[in-house]
């Protein structure tokens, strides 16, 4: 009997069992949360027509809006960052209750939508060149105890979406979150700094000489990709970059909403 991958039956059953899937949890704008045509785009017509990525200028170091080309942000020029640079797609405050929902309450789904956002911005700022030098995608992690109770960890699931686009491998082995960090509502970036000190380590050798971009949901201060890099540099890793879902504006901290800085609820 033929192998049942000879006969190309794999594909199909997976597709299937995807429509299946679609019919009984109908996919859903990622921004409204109405269930959007199964043959469709992932966004509604409405939101596609209102939600505006970021474009412009930009921080040359985190990405984040600023006034003037070429230049960095208050945060950028204020504090060095360990990573060497890096993009958000959309604003914190566009998409707030939308990355809320795919954190907090299950939809997971959306990750495919804002994973190819990602991408997307990430061929915006980075050429060619750079992207195709990008050895591994790499999650900020969760604790092992969050990953429990949330079932998934939503950083992992854009970076899988994210490589599925831009054909990097995602590597969610590599970096571990040593331990689940205190809340951060109510702290300075300096604070938030201090929470985080070895909070990730790598886990195995291979990162020597790679060049790692890490993917979030959301930037706020920059702590957390920062501890992230400094994990990674210090285990060889030669270049790091980040790609995000969301930047908050610094005049428009996330902290500041119903919806805390990502390392809050982690
Ligand atoms: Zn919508
Ligand atoms: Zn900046």
């Amino acid at each position: 009997m033929k192998d049942i991958k000879d006969r190309n039956i794999l594909p199909g059953l997976k597709k299937a069992a995807g429509l299946a899937e679609d019919l009984l949890f109908p996919p859903r704008c990622p921004i409204c949360d109405e269930p959007v045509p199964l043959s469709g785009d992932r966004i509604c017509a409405e939101c596609a027509g209102r939600i505006r990525p970021i474009r412009g200028n930009v921080c040359r170091k985190c990405g984040r809006p600023v006034a003037a080309a070429g230049t960095l942000c208050r945060d950028c020029s204020e504090r060095a960052h360990s990573y060497s640079a890096g993009c958000a797609a959309f604003l914190y405050r566009d998409i707030s209750g939308s990355l809320y929902r795919m954190k907090f309450e299950g939809r997971a789904e959306y990750a495919k939508y804002y994973g190819y956002q990602i991408a997307r911005r990430v061929r915006e700022c980075f050429d060619q060149e750079e992207i195709d030098a990008i050895d591994a995608l790499v999650p900020v992690p969760v604790s092992a105890q969050r990953l429990r109770q949330r079932g998934y960890n939503q950083a992992g699931l854009l970076a899988q979406a994210v490589s599925e686009v831009l054909k990097i491998p995602a590597r969610s082995d590599v970096l571990v979150r040593s331990r689940k960090t205190p809340g951060m509502r109510a702290l300075s970036a300096s604070e938030r700094y201090k929470n985080l000190k070895n909070a990730f380590i790598v886990h195995g050798n291979d990162v020597e000489f790679m060049r790692i971009m890490l993917i979030d949901d959301i930037y706020t201060t920059g702590a957390t990709i920062d501890a992230c890099a400094e994990a990674l540099a210090g285990a060889g890793a030669a270049g790091i970059y980040y790609a995000a879902a969301a930047i908050g504006e610094i005049h428009d901290q996330p902290e500041q909403s119903h919806f805390d800085d990502q390392n809050v609820y982690i």
